[in-house]
């Protein structure tokens, strides 16, 4: 084991939306920070997908198993690199509604009131929207909060199919608008990720440390149980142990949950920060449907996502429950997550007979029907052994299933209104499997109250005083759209009391 001789104000545990954007946050301090990270810079040829390499099976999944809980292995797909899963997403960077933070009755349960309301969130929300250069419009969508500062960048312009086809939805009295983007505008990398935005301009600090192929094994606490004393690491293959005043976790949901599960000792007997016993519990991961609508012409298949609409969001006429968000995928050969549902394109293809995937793809235009996910303490990182275990079992479902059915008529009207659609009355269509972990959440919740939550409302540990985890674990419940704009608010807000700490 080799000891580091360095002390440092703060290590941070990876550089994904959670990680690179407090890095970003708190390199102007000048205070001492390290950043681990597990993986590597990642080349921009293999970031930028647009071609049926996507296809190819586990392309982006992590060299490593989980399982899932009747314990069939499986391999995640987890990008473990400088940026996190941040440098394969969709980069839409979508706000919470105002009433995700809030108690909701769903169909089948409640999500949970936050202790952190909309209100508070709304300036980190707007930084984070300057910081990753957010493309978009606040035009037209019925559930879109109260934005104090306008989008940095105009929104993107649809591709011409998707134009008409918006138009066909917009006349069923339904309100289509702009998907917030986040995009540099560099032919070379087009995508603003934790990297480009967090992690780059960090390093360019002298007080910033980054060591990558650096994977944190344990964390140690004093003799009291009270303070993380040191960092374990295995980096390049070599066992090292790294001392900061303060820990920060940034692990993604289920990697941090993991850690503290995998670092018992005396005064933790269950994992570290576990008082509660909710470590690694009430993971969520929303419910996700690709649907398909096939077409005579061809699209480029590498055009943006740009549209969403959002008229389901908290029901429908005749289902008053909330029922979730659709947005179109962008073309088939760019979203990462469509490639694991490869059962949607070979449904494509009984119809298609003699196309290639690459006809089929760009013939296809795809859309995403997402619905919240509620917490359970069943559904959980759960570690056995050196094994780590994912037991998961959707809840929910029929508001969502309400949402894609609701969502295929809106469909079968646009096609008998716009020329150039198969004439088939089918939409090829898949749910993503386990190992679409993209949206995880939930595994340390925070709370006001320790009995009842991970983190206190600062994202500290209530129960180790120099602990913080600031990716996707802290969220009490899921929404409908997708998570990255509020795990990098919800960093600048950790930030911002971490400079305070500090001051
Ligand atoms: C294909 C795909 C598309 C997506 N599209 C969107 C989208 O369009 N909009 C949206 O809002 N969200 C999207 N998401 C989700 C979004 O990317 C995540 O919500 C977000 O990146 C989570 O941030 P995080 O900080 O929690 O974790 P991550 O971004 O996953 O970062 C975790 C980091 O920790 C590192 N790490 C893990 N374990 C260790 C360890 N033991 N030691 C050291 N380092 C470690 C990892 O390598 C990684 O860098 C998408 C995700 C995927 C996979």
């Amino acid at each position: 084991m080799i000891i580091d001789d360095q002390h440092y104000d703060l290590i941070i545990v990876g550089t994904g939306a959670g990680g690179g954007t407090l890095a970003q946050k708190l390199a102007p301090t000048g205070k001492k920070i390290l950043i681990l990270e597990r993986g590597d810079f990642m080349p921009l040829d293999v970031q930028n997908p647009a071609t049926t390499e996507i296809f190819k099976r586990e392309r982006y999944h992590a060299p490593e198993q989980w399982y899932d809980q009747d314990g069939e292995p499986f391999s995640p797909q987890m990008n473990y690199a400088i940026g996190g899963n941040t440098k394969i997403y969709g980069a839409v960077l979508q706000r919470w509604r105002e009433r995700d933070f809030e108690a909701v009755q769903h169909q089948k349960g409640v999500s949970p009131e936050w202790p952190v309301k909309y209100g508070e969130f709304e300036p980190y929300y707007s930084e984070a929207e300057q910081l990753y250069k957010v493309h978009g419009a606040v035009a037209g969508d019925p559930t879109e909060p109260a934005h104090s500062q306008d989008y940095p960048y105009d929104a993107i312009a649809p591709d011409e199919q998707i134009t008409e086809i918006t138009e066909a939805i917009a006349q069923q009295d339904l309100h289509p608008s702009p998907l917030p983007l986040g995009l540099t505008r560099q032919d070379d990398d087009p995508t603003n990720d934790s990297e480009v935005s967090g992690i780059n301009p960090a390093m360019a600090q002298d007080n910033v440390t980054v060591k990558t192929k650096a994977t944190v094994t344990a964390l140690h606490t004093n003799a009291s149980g009270l303070e993380i004393k040191a960092v374990e690491a295995e980096v390049d293959g070599q066992a090292y142990l790294f001392f900061a005043d303060i820990i920060v976790l940034a692990c993604g949901a289920v990697n941090s949950a993991a850690l503290l599960l995998r670092s018992p000792n005396d005064q933790h007997p269950n994992g570290l920060a576990n008082s509660s016993g909710l470590v690694g519990r009430n993971l969520m991961k929303s419910l996700l449907t690709a649907i398909v609508q096939l077409r005579t012409k061809a699209n480029s298949g590498d055009f943006a996502k740009t549209v969403c609409v959002n008229d389901f969001y908290w029901g429908d006429g005749d289902f008053k429950f909330p029922m979730g968000h659709i947005q179109n995928t962008g073309g088939l050969l760019t979203d990462v997550i469509f490639a694991e549902a490869p059962p949607t394109l070979s449904l494509a293809a009984k119809f298609m007979p003699g196309f290639g995937i690459k006809q089929l793809a760009t013939r296809s235009i795809g859309w995403w029907a997402q619905t919240e996910d509620l917490p359970d303490t069943h559904n959980r990182v759960r570690i056995s052994g050196k094994k780590l275990y994912i037991d998961y079992d959707s809840n929910n479902t029929e508001a969502h299933d309400r949402l894609v059915y609701r969502w295929m008529d809106v469909l079968k009207v646009v096609e008998k209104n716009v020329d150039g659609f198969q004439p088939v009355k089918v939409h090829p269509r898949s749910e993503i499997p386990i190992q679409v972990m993209a949206n995880q959440c939930g595994t340390c919740r925070f709370g006001i109250d320790p009995a009842t939550s991970v983190l206190d409302v600062n994202c500290r540990s209530h129960d180790i005083h120099n602990l913080y985890v600031v990716d996707g674990s802290f969220f009490p419940s899921n929404a409908s759209v997708s998570p990255a704009l509020t795990i990098m608010a919800n960093a600048l807000r950790v930030g911002e009391h971490l400079v305070e700490v500090f001051a």
